[in-house]
């Protein structure tokens, strides 16, 4: 069965440099036979971002010249495309454009102001939900702003970075929407991570990855350097929206398969497509960068991410614990335990690593089935507004 976060990912073509879903794990596929030639020595000179001056007379790019990090070619000319698949994605992340307000709220509103609409545990776990996605889409959005772009020296992966940038302000944006919509307490959601040790821990873990390259000193270059950028990436894209969010996931969507909050269960469906684009477009940059700086893989930097997977789901334990302190909507803490697990292990896997956790099992086969929106009749069927429509334009 075909799970959401492994939805086709369309632009790998055979003989593409991107990563195909290595099956073996380990040892390193791309080690030795995909192995590129390193890129040439670059003497004291930096990488660019985009923002050098311009000479006339400069040469047009090659492909050849592209690479994911510490390149030199210049980032303004978005082809010839070397990564067909960065190019892909943005394209398909344009197809699924959504917005909040399409989403009619009516009946969670019902539900939520009915005093017997839902169960004081069942509030806990929206609230506590809110609260931790709605802070996490904000440093998600500024980790790619603030500390990846700058670094990622490829147009076409720009390209996706940017279009990524937006959906996360649509995920921040629905997270204001609900609380809009339901009346709820905006302090208590938007500061949640500022107040509940579980979703703290958790920022607090993930913001130390991206301060090392919020640093205006901080440039790529060295493998050290290097290091930090994969690294923040893993904690980003494989950790926070790859693993992390998963749990929170499955506690939405538990609402609307009892057909309960459904309005906010189809906008978490919507967030989880676009999300899982993202995971696959980090997947494939850690891949590629993996391809290209095969130095930076050591067994050392292996061990390092391992452990930083195991920090990771060990937050996300207490978590769960914290969000559901009992049994609800027949699940529990345990049951997330080992649904993390199980993801982990898929992550470590679509990386390169050998799973943590063997033997982990999925405890929620329905998440495929849910979350497999292909499925649905006609996803946007309900929707009402014409995006490319000429006549709804104004100027004023
Ligand atoms: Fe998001
Ligand atoms: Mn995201």
């Amino acid at each position: 069965m075909l799970d959401f976060e492994d939805a086709p990912r369309q632009g790998i073509k055979p003989g593409s440099t991107s990563n195909p879903n290595p099956a073996g794990a380990v040892p390193d596929p791309f080690a030795l036979d995909k192995q590129v030639e390193p890129a040439e020595p670059t003497g004291t000179d930096e990488s660019v971002t985009g923002l050098e001056q311009v000479e006339l007379g400069g040469d047009r790019v090659s492909v050849d010249d592209k690479r994911i990090i510490n390149c030199r070619a210049d980032v303004n000319q978005l082809v010839p495309f070397k990564y067909q698949w960065a190019w892909d994605k943005y394209l398909n992340a344009c197809a699924n454009h959504w917005m909040p307000q399409e989403v009619n709220m009516a009946a969670d509103i019902a539900t939520w102001n009915d005093p017997n609409g839902l169960t004081d545990d069942e509030r806990m776990i929206l609230k506590r939900g809110f609260g931790f996605f709605s802070s996490s889409e904000s440093l998600v959005a500024n980790n790619i702003v603030l500390g990846i772009f700058k670094h990622l020296t490829n147009p076409e992966c720009r390209q996706y970075l940017l279009r990524q940038a937006f959906e996360e302000a649509v995920h921040g944006h629905c997270f204001q929407y609900i609380v809009e919509s339901l009346n709820l307490d905006e302090g208590e959601i938007f500061n949640m991570y500022r107040e509940l040790p579980s979703v703290h821990n958790k920022a607090a873990w993930a913001l130390q990855y991206t301060q090392s390259l919020n640093d205006p000193d901080f440039q790529t270059g060295t493998p050290e350097n290097d290091q930090k950028f994969l690294r923040d990436l893993i904690a980003f894209y494989v950790i926070f929206e790859g693993i992390w969010f998963y749990a929170g996931f499955v506690q939405f969507l538990s609402f609307g398969r009892r057909n309960k909050m459904t309005g906010t269960a189809e906008q978490i469906q919507y967030i989880m497509r676009d999300e899982s684009m993202h995971l696959n477009f980090g997947i494939d940059v850690i891949n590629q960068i993996k391809i290209e700086n095969p130095n930076l893989w050591t067994e050392d930097f292996q061990r390092e991410v391992r452990t930083m997977i195991d920090e990771a789901m060990h937050l996300e334990i207490e978590y769960a614990h914290d969000t559901m302190p009992r049994g609800v909507l027949g699940l529990n803490a345990s049951m997330f335990d080992e649904y993390m697990k199980f993801i982990a292990n898929r992550r470590c896997s679509q990386i390169g690593l050998a799973e943590l956790y063997p033997g982990a099992e999925n405890p929620f086969p329905w998440m495929s089935e849910v979350i497999d929106l292909k499925k649905e009749k006609n996803f946007f069927e309900t929707r009402v507004i014409e995006y490319q429509s000429g006549g709804a334009l104004s100027w004023d």
